[in-house]
């Protein structure tokens, strides 16, 4: 049986299930937990080439102290919680922390990004962990593309995502990162990968969080501009009603039925309205918005003796000052790389 169906029958703890409602009263219950800032690829968008201030394994929460956070979040109202990184999957017993998550009653959604390169030889074991919605980085099917955005191969992705069809996980959504020159001619073969998979696929803005040459405006290619080439292929009709996950994602549909999503972080205004997440860093840094510098220390509070209410209290303290929007179209400098934060 299914972890969580096993959950419906636990006492959930005191709290679960009720709103928790940021100052601004949005409704947050998601939260994205990064184990490690490390990873096996090095995306040109991601993770700066060369980038040598890895945390040491001490400044990392450990396992006891992910899973301490997540019974007290649940308690206060989160629901939704989902595994990141850098590749959550290089970590060490990644799998054996993800089976033990999906043991925490009270949880509604537990899902986890990957980059499917080490996915494949234990994909059946997450999914009988529980966790049902596994999202994953693929920008490209062109091999040698591949090869130069990641640094890594592109079969053992596939080989990866393919594995995860097998397992058979509730949700499964391809993220392709949007760069102009890069993006154009794999549109519709990204479209054609994910239908043939039965798999959601999403187009994202690149966002400014990465310290590399790639952040211009020649290498930025908007949703709505990817939205329209696939149009003049493929006619695309607004899925008003779909909101996987209830996600920033805008959804539209082919004359298949097939869905696609663009997240258009920087071009689109409302973006941040239903925003529902915050984030917790691999170092114990909770960060109410991925495109503002704001992050409250958990980990000293964890290490320093402190209560559960004591945690409890620096959630609320977090959401009491969650930015209203993101600030990446100002004059947002990053600070710390997606893999460092947590994408
Ligand atoms: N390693 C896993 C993966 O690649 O899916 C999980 C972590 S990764 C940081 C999470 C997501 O962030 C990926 O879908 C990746 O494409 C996205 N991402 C990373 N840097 C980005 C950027 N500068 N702009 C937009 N998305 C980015
Ligand atoms: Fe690694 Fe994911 Fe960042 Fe790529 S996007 S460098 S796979 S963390």
């Amino acid at each position: 049986m299914n972890p969580k169906d096993a959950n419906a029958t636990r006492p959930a703890p005191a709290g679960a299930g009720q709103a928790l409602l940021d100052w601004s009263r949005r409704k947050v219950d998601y939260l994205r937990i990064s184990i490690t800032d490390r990873c096996n690829e090095r995306c040109l968008y991601c993770m700066p080439q060369g980038l040598k201030d890895w945390k040491e394994h001490d400044e990392i929460l450990s396992y006891e102290e992910v899973l301490r956070v997540v019974r007290i979040a649940v308690a206060l109202g989160f629901s939704k919680f989902r595994i990141t990184g850098g590749e959550p999957l290089v970590r060490r017993d990644a799998v054996l922390f993800l089976e033990q998550l999906g043991q925490v009653p009270g949880i509604r959604s537990l899902g986890l990004s990957t980059n499917a390169t080490l996915l494949a030889p234990v994909a059946r074991r997450l999914q009988q962990a529980g966790i049902d919605s596994v999202n994953v980085s693929l920008d490209t099917l062109d091999a040698a593309e591949y090869q130069r955005i990641t640094l890594k191969d592109l079969a053992s992705a596939v080989a990866g995502i393919d594995a995860a069809v097998a397992a058979g996980f509730p949700k499964i959504k391809l993220n392709a990162v949007l760069m102009r020159g890069k993006s154009e001619t794999q549109l519709l073969p990204l479209l054609d990968f994910a239908r043939e998979r039965g798999a959601y696929l999403r187009f994202i803005e690149l966002m400014p969080l990465t310290t590399t040459q790639v952040l211009t405006r020649e290498n930025f290619l908007p949703a709505e501009e990817a939205r329209r080439a696939i149009s003049e292929s493929i006619p695309l009709e607004r899925a008003e009603d779909v909101r996987l996950g209830h996600g920033p994602a805008v959804y539209y549909r082919t004359p298949t039925g097939q869905l696609v999503g663009f997240i258009g972080a920087m071009t689109d205004l409302h973006f941040c309205d239903a925003c529902n997440k915050i984030r917790l860093t691999s170092d114990g840094k909770i960060r109410p918005c991925l495109g503002n510098h704001l992050e409250f220390d958990l980990k000293s509070i964890l290490r320093g003796g402190g209560s559960d209410d004591d945690v409890a209290d620096l959630f609320r303290r977090t959401l009491g000052l969650k930015p209203a929007e993101h600030e990446f179209r100002g004059q947002y400098r990053p600070g710390r790389s997606m893999t460092a934060i947590g994408g």
